[in-house]
């Protein structure tokens, strides 16, 4: 059921009833019914400081690129859309948290900039690559990033430096409602010819080895330990397996693709087959790196 919202809250820039099929890259998922947009990071602040005020539960929604949405969600969604304003100080890049993460990486190389060349192919917004520790060909997020900026779910705004254990393999410390602002990567100049043929490179590798041209949403489980969770489905005999439209990537293993009309509960059904086979072939229990909003 859902309840009415207060006045101040819905004073804010929002919109009602959008589709999660439109706000995900595997575009699937039942209603938004509040999806609030805040153009200002004092906009953000004083929806989460009104969230706290009346316990309203709320998410944190970025590029919709790590993202399984199983149904409606009646919670109000944030989605920053603050100016796009990348600023360089020398060898330090700061940007909003809802900058492109591509067009990141891309601002970088062109800067002259080396240290981001991994994060060229990966999507989404600069909010979710840090809650998420996104990473790539042996580099992560944490090895450059030197200062964020987020709100507490209580809606106080916070700067700091990150200290050893806060970031992980694909996680972050960060609660569901803490909300990242922006984040600031520590580069070094490097030629920019180099730059750009490490970044043509990382994008040639993807192109050959992911499906690409389909709805997904990345790698839908974490690597285990030691092991290639693309591998062990693959070895399983999985890829090509269906749930209606959903299907295991036939060109990698590790990716669940959407054929044109899968419904969430198709993935969640795939989802659930691939690791019980994985567990009865390998014996290896596959965790999501997909993140799911029930
Ligand atoms: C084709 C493809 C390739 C990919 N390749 C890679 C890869 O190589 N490596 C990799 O790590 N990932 C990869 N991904 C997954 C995904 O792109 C990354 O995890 C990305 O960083 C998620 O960012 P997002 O903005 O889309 O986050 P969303 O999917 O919107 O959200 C993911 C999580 O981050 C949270 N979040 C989003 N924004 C904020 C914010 N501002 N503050 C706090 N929390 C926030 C959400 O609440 C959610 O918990 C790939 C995805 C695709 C579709």
């Amino acid at each position: 059921m859902l309840h009415p919202l207060p006045d101040d809250l819905l004073k804010l820039p929002h919109r009602r009833e959008v589709p999660f099929a439109r706000l995900t890259t595997l575009g699937v998922g039942g209603v938004c019914h509040w999806l609030f947009e805040p153009t200002t990071e004092a906009e953000a602040s004083q929806f989460v400081r009104t969230c706290h005020r009346e316990g309203l539960e709320f998410r944190v929604l970025g590029g919709g690129s790590n993202l399984v949405v199983l149904g409606d969600v009646t919670a109000p969604v944030l989605r920053l859309r603050l100016p796009f304003a990348v600023e360089c100080h020398g060898t330090e890049m700061t940007a909003p948290a809802s900058h492109g993460h591509i067009a990141l990486a891309e601002a970088a190389a062109q800067a002259g900039l080396s240290g981001l060349e991994w994060a060229s192919g990966i999507p989404g917004s600069l909010g979710g690559a840090i809650r998420m520790n996104a990473g790539a060909y042996g580099h992560e997020w944490v090895q450059v990033l030197i200062r964020y900026r987020f709100l507490t779910p209580e809606g106080e705004l916070i700067e700091k430096a990150p200290e050893p254990g806060e970031f992980q393999y694909r996680k972050s410390w960060f609660g569901r409602e803490h909300v990242v602002l922006s984040a600031t990567a520590s580069l070094v100049e490097g030629d920019p010819a180099r730059i750009r043929a490490q970044v043509a490179e990382y994008r040639g590798r993807r192109g050959t080895s992911q499906p690409l041209s389909k709805r997904n949403a990345g790698c839908i489980f974490k690597n285990p330990p030691g092991a290639s969770a693309g591998r062990l489905i693959d070895a399983a005999g999985l890829k090509g397996m269906r749930v209606g439209d959903a299907e295991v990537s036939v060109e990698h293993g590790n990716f669940l693709v959407n054929l044109g009309h899968a419904r969430a509960e198709d993935f969640a059904e795939l989802m659930a087959q691939v690791r019980d086979q994985v567990r009865a072939t390998h014996g290896v229990e596959l965790e999501p790196e997909v993140e799911i909003w029930r």
